[in-house]
């Protein structure tokens, strides 16, 4: 793993990415079978399902584009905490005293603690042990 991988929040992007992949594939499959029934056809049948293919298709292609990571500014392009860093000048949120409460929303995405237990590790051992830990 490289430092680079490490993102503002401490989540690890190559993991984030890995799971996106898996996202891809599995949103390719559907799409396949959405073109087997003539989905587009489908759509100007039945006029009520107009909006929620639109909705459809803004998420498939969201999650159809390979992040490049955080420090690429892949994700969350209004990141508040990602801002907040960079101005700061911190190369992770561990560097401030406790998480601040623009984690609140990350927390409810990122429920298995993977965020705090990172920032528990590069405050307690710095980043460069995180890193050859995970690689
Ligand atoms: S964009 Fe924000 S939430 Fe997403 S990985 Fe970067 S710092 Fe974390
Ligand atoms: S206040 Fe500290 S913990 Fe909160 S986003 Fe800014 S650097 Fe990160």
């Amino acid at each position: 793993m490289n430092k680079e991988d490490i993102a503002y929040c401490g989540l690890d992007c190559e993991l984030c990415k890995n799971k996106f992949a898996d996202i891809r594939q599995k949103i390719r499959i559907l799409e396949e079978s959405f073109e087997q029934v003539n989905i587009k056809e489908m759509i100007k049948a039945i006029p009520f399902m107009k909006f929620k293919y639109r909705g459809y298709k803004k998420l498939i292609a969201f999650f159809s584009e390979e992040c490049p990571g955080c420090r690429d500014m892949g994700g969350n392009p209004f990141c508040g905490i990602r801002k907040c860093a960079i101005k700061r000048d911190y190369f992770t949120c561990a560097e401030c005293n406790d998480l601040c409460n623009k984690f609140d929303s990350l927390f409810k995405i990122h429920v298995d603690n993977e965020i705090q237990t990172n920032i528990k590790l590069i405050k307690e051992n710095g980043i460069d042990t995180i890193v050859k830990m995970k690689s």
